[in-house]
């Protein structure tokens, strides 16, 4: 746990949505935050109602909603209007291939701003909405689509020759296959149904209990779960996109997060534009080279990404940055794995603003606990829970969940139910889901601890969490430890049986480039590690990789270097990025 705080200027407090955390979390209430939106008649909502349509009406349809920066260096800008009309047309095109409310339509395709039309259109008919990463192979795509019941499916026709064609006969509920381009046997071309649709359409007013998206977890620790989220979530997608994220109207605002994953729907899509703001939408993959000519050309002022892509900024250097003027960033954010302390006290060296750790679930819909603008941050913490959610560490025992009120325990992070976005479903696996709910919290599978002062830092998932001689050790704290060496990029720790110990203390190194991978660094190393961790906690080995292995929502799989290192099977790894070992 790093001691380092860095300050926040009573200046940024005046300017924050959120100027005191302590008054706004003492006067928040739900039903306040849903009157910043604007409902549909009788108490009926629609996300997609509250991402665009308010705007429209209330005179800003020509604010640019959506600026699409192409691979090859195009550029589209949909402004709200725009955003509207086409998103009407593809809601009237639903209807007109035989869609009803409650239909399942998915999506599998890259960053495109057909892409967005898609979701927000789909929300629009009443229909829900289920993101696929387009770099999944057929199987994961085959898996996802039958547990959820797709109805249709809207994807480019490269993607449905390459991936989609050979599964139809194994999904008998798919009806109809959108392509954006070309056309393919069986499928309908999206283009000249779009143009032939009209421009109107009444958004569907649902029930705000009414399922909305359907959005699968990361795969992290096991096979991917499917998980309900209903249109009330917009109420706290909002709130949390004004309050963690900072968002203002008029922001240009870039979640670099692609769709598949949570994050890139909830706050690349429905939190900026219910703020409205400008967001970005970058089709291409990780270059710090671009991402640096992005953040300055654009002039992003807020900007949220996640922990792997700025620890491939570290060790792209700060020299990456150069002469690039980036004066426009206010805000910056993080999400997705625990963020290194080093990361943040480098990044408020590199910008002049630390990033801002938060964290969430797939399962909580938005962030639940997180650093704010005028909130002094303890890098290597997560920050404090939102208003309007309760958050504990709790000691979980098979008869019962009891909050532990000391602070500096470690237990398990859990959440007292309730907020709008909370998941209201494992598809097909509800005894999985009944499962996390006891004694009235909601129990997240996260280890965590809080502090004196209320802030919380996590600690290890539950699988992850190492038991050596008697101490329990979370894999973040001796990664954070190994990261803060300077020939070190990423690091990946695991327990690995041993009769006398119970569990030894492993580590997966990936260097920084220039970095030759010696048994004279490994020694250097490891003696770094008993330096800064004491030799219970330190790892007892080290093993240089290439890369660590990642979910594409670039999280370390621990689990798997685990089962390679035992030699027991790999589980399901339909969500693993290709990793060279
Ligand atoms: P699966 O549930 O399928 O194993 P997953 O848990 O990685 O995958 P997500 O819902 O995408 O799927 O990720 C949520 C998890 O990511 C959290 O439970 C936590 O372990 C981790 N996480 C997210 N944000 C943070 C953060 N700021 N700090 C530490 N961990 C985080
Ligand atoms: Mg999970």
């Amino acid at each position: 746990m790093s001691n380092q705080i860095i300050r926040k200027a009573p200046s940024l407090g005046k300017a924050a949505n959120m100027p005191d955390y302590n008054i706004t979390r003492r006067t928040f209430s739900w039903v306040d935050a849903k009157s910043w939106l604007s409902g549909l008649p009788d108490g009926k909502l629609n996300i997609a109602h509250e991402a665009i349509d308010r705007h429209v009406a209330a005179g800003h349809g020509g604010q640019i909603a959506l600026r699409w920066l192409g691979k090859e260096g195009t550029r589209r800008d949909l402004n709200y209007l725009d955003l509207q009309l086409q998103t009407n047309r593809f809601a009237n095109v639903l209807r007109n291939q035989g869609l009803c409310r409650g239909d399942r339509v998915y999506a599998l395709m890259g960053r495109t701003p057909e892409l967005y039309i898609a979701a927000l259109g789909t929300l629009k008919a009443g229909c829900v909405f289920c993101p696929l990463f387009s770099a999944f192979g057929p199987e994961p795509i085959h898996s996802r689509m039958e547990i959820g019941g797709a109805n249709a499916l809207i994807t480019t026709a490269r993607l449905y020759k390459r991936k989609v064609a050979g599964l139809r006969n194994r999904l008998p509920e798919l009806r109809t296959i959108f392509l954006t381009d070309g056309e393919a046997a069986d499928c309908v071309t999206l283009p000249p149904l779009m143009r032939a649709a009209p421009e109107d359409f009444a958004t569907e007013a649902m029930d705000p209990e009414d399922m909305a998206l359907l959005h699968f977890t990361s795969g992290t620790t096991g096979k991917p779960k499917g998980v309900v989220h209903v249109h009330e979530a917009v109420v706290a997608h909002h709130m949390t996109g004004r309050f963690a994220l900072d968002l203002k109207p008029g922001d240009i605002y870039w979640c670099t997060a692609d769709p598949g994953w949570v994050t890139g729907t909830s706050y690349g899509i429905i939190a900026p534009l219910t703020n409205r703001v400008t967001m970005i939408v970058d089709e291409a993959e990780f270059d710090a080279g671009r991402w640096y000519d992005i953040l300055e050309r654009e002039g992003v002022t807020v900007w949220y990404t996640a922990p792997t892509a700025i620890r491939m900024l570290m060790k792209a250097g700060p020299e990456a940055v150069g002469a690039r003027d980036l004066s426009a960033l206010r805000f910056m954010a993080s999400v997705g794995e625990p963020l290194n302390p080093e990361a943040v006290i480098w990044s408020n060296e590199v910008f002049g603003h630390p990033f801002h750790d938060n964290w969430w679930q797939t399962e909580t819909g938005g962030i639940m606990i997180a650093n704010y603008a005028a909130m002094d941050v303890k890098p290597g913490s997560m920050g404090k829970p939102l208003p309007g959610i309760e958050a504990g560490i709790v000691e979980v025992t098979e008869t019962k969940v009891t909050e532990a009120k000391k602070p500096g325990t470690i237990g398990e992070l859990a959440l007292r139910p309730g907020w709008p976005s909370m998941m209201r479903g494992y598809l097909h696996e509800e005894a999985r889901y009944k499962k996390c709910f006891r004694d009235g919290w909601y129990l997240s599978g996260d280890l965590a601890m809080r502090d004196d002062d209320g802030y919380f830092w996590f600690v290890g998932r539950a699988d992850d969490l190492i038991k050596s001689a008697g101490h329990l050790i979370g894999p973040f704290e001796v990664e954070s430890a190994l990261i803060e060496h300077e020939a070190v990029a990423e690091a990946g720790v695991i327990g690995v049986p041993d009769e006398t110990a119970g569990e030894l203390v492993k580590a997966y190194v990936a260097l920084k480039p220039g970095y030759e991978p010696t048994e004279e660094l490994k020694l250097d190393l490891l003696g770094h590690a008993r330096k800064r961790l004491g030799p219970a906690v330190a790892p007892k080995d080290i093993v240089f990789r290439k890369n660590l292995p990642k979910t594409r929502s670039g999280k370390i799989m621990r689990r798997l270097l685990k089962a390679r290192e035992l030699g027991l099977p790999e589980g399901d790894i339909s969500t693993l990025e290709s990793d060279e070992q």
